[in-house]
């Protein structure tokens, strides 16, 4: 079957409109051949199937696909129902209830148990899936259920995904290469003395060598790309509110991996006065006690970097010759709550990233990815001498908004860059070290963002991970400084020696 919306409901008048009657059956039989179809291939539109006046009640059943919805028929029929019984009858219509609001639609398997707002039953039998929708007048304006209707959609699409997760499409491969080393480099970071965990989950304590790691990471990518194609460093916040994640998209799913963050309910020292006085005398911070201090989540950490950065630009209306745009932030961590097996620097919770994102037109942000995916060629090919490769990936959202159709051009999506770790064995899974990514007009639209000559905006980011950079680059080279590629040698410096312990 395909897909089916149900609505009974009716319209409440200001008065029996019994005397309308044979007005209204008119009007409802024109309106299901004309205002009811409007907008929908032939046969395909919204009718009312049923009707009858019950004191001062219009009853009726209707019935639509998904062009012309139950919902939206009611609202098209509302205000020339409204008129007609003004003009002749002196009848007012007052409001619409919704008695009963029925999708089904059709699916090859069940969706599992879900809560979805506004729905009170969701049952699935042979291919189909019934929703029955708890809706009144306000829903139906507000267009609640094609939300409804896309959210089901969406998590269809995304049962056929499978694990899948993503497209994946190599577009180049570096040579093969002998590798020096074939060690865990974290373990033998640890053993060397170069960092330590820190005290919280996935969090390490880099010492002055894997900071000189970082630094001449960083500094490579100042030199080489950021400086030459004219980027300016700014600072970006790092505690990110849902305003940012909802105009980002964030807010669409980021939840299971978010550090949230709970501001106090007040600074009164009075309030929290026995949170002090339990821990002075227990020794233990009373969590339960502080949970009930403290207010709702506002938002989280650094998550993706770049989302705290557009409120800067948002509601602007910005020059044209102002773009291309390109900024970046190095000012801060991200936090991630990772799965498990955290073991190495891999996949931390914390970690260091040079954000970049630039804006512009469509044409610009595109040939701009282009120019950056050239630097990047250099640094990992001259500089670092890796082994690694690119591939384009339809991100997970894009697939998941039906958007997968566009990635295919080639043009919105991301670039991930992978490198083989050799620690892992020859088939053993590569780590992606970096990204970039064209977003097309996702944030410059969910921010507001204009430019002058009223062209289109589009923006793009790329995150190079610092922890990412040295697992591949001291995965493939090992720690011995002797080892390492004459131009990174150079770049770093003599290695700091770390603090040595009794
Ligand atoms: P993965 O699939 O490995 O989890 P991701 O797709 O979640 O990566 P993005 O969201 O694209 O990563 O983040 C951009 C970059 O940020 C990554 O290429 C990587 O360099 C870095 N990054 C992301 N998550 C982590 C992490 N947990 N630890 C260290 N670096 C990370
Ligand atoms: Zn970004
Ligand atoms: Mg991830």
């Amino acid at each position: 079957m395909e897909l089916q919306f149900t609505l009974k409901g009716s319209f409440k008048t200001s008065a029996d409109a019994s005397p309308a009657k044979d007005v209204i059956d008119a009007f409802f039989t024109e309106a299901n051949e004309t205002i009811l179809t409007k907008g929908a291939p032939e046969g395909e539109g919204a009718r009312i199937v049923e009707w009858d006046i019950d004191g001062d009640r219009i009853n009726l059943v209707v019935k639509s696909g998904k062009h012309v919805r139950v919902h939206d028929a009611l609202l098209r029929v509302r205000k020339p129902l409204a008129a007609k019984l003004g003009k002749e009858f002196h009848i007012g219509v007052r409001g619409i209830d919704v008695e009963s609001y029925i999708i089904e639609l059709p699916s090859e398997k069940p969706l599992g148990e879900l809560k979805i707002p506004y729905v009170s039953s969701i049952v699935y039998d042979n291919g189909i899936i019934t929703l029955t929708l708890d809706v009144g007048e306000s829903e139906l304006e507000n267009r609640v259920p094609d939300r409804i209707l896309k959210l089901m959609e969406d998590k269809i699409a995304a049962l056929s995904y499978g694990g899948k997760g993503e497209h994946w499409e190599i577009l180049w491969e570096s040579e093969k290469k002998e590798h020096v080393f074939s060690g865990d480099p974290t373990k033998e970071m640890v053993k060397q003395g170069w960092l330590k965990r820190g005290a919280s989950r996935g969090q390490w304590i880099h010492g002055a060598q894997s900071t000189r790691m970082f630094r001449t990471f960083e500094r490579i990518v100042v030199e080489e790309l950021l400086e030459p194609l004219g980027y300016n460093e700014m600072i970006f916040p790092k505690l990110v509110p849902w305003e940012v994640w909802e105009k980002s998209g964030h807010a669409k799913g980021v939840y299971p991996e978010i550090y949230y963050v709970c501001p106090p309910k007040t600074r009164d020292p009075k309030y929290w006065e026995e949170v002090s006085d339990y821990y002075k005398v227990t020794h233990e911070v009373p969590t339960a006690m502080i949970k009930e201090k403290i207010g709702d989540p506002i938002g989280g950490m650094c998550y993706a970097q770049c989302p705290p950065f557009w409120p800067y630009l948002q509601g602007e209306t910005i020059p044209t010759d102002e773009f291309p745009i390109k900024v970046f932030d190095r000012s801060g961590t991200s936090h991630r709550y990772e799965s498990g097996g955290i073991h190495g620097m891999e996949r931390v919770d914390e970690f260091h990233r040079v954000e970049i994102v630039w804006a512009g037109t469509p044409e610009q942000v595109v040939a701009h990815s282009k120019e950056l995916q050239e630097r990047y060629l250099h640094i990992f090919n001259d500089i670092l001498e890796l082994e690694w490769r690119k591939a384009w990936v339809t991100p997970w959202f894009m697939a998941q908004e039906g958007l997968d159709g566009i990635s295919e051009q080639g043009e919105i999506g991301t670039i991930d860059y992978e490198a083989p770790l050799p620690y892992r064995g020859d088939g053993g899974e590569w780590l992606e070290f970096q990204n970039v990514s064209v977003n097309g007009n996702k944030y410059p639209s969910g921010f507001n963002v204009k430019c002058q000559s009223g062209d289109e905006l589009w923006s793009g980011c790329s995150g190079v991970g610092l922890e990412r950079w040295s697992s591949v680059f001291l995965a493939q080279k090992g720690l011995d400084p002797d080892d390492w590629p004459e131009e990174f040698r150079k770049r770093v410096g003599e290695m700091p020696r770390g603090l040595r312990f009794l």
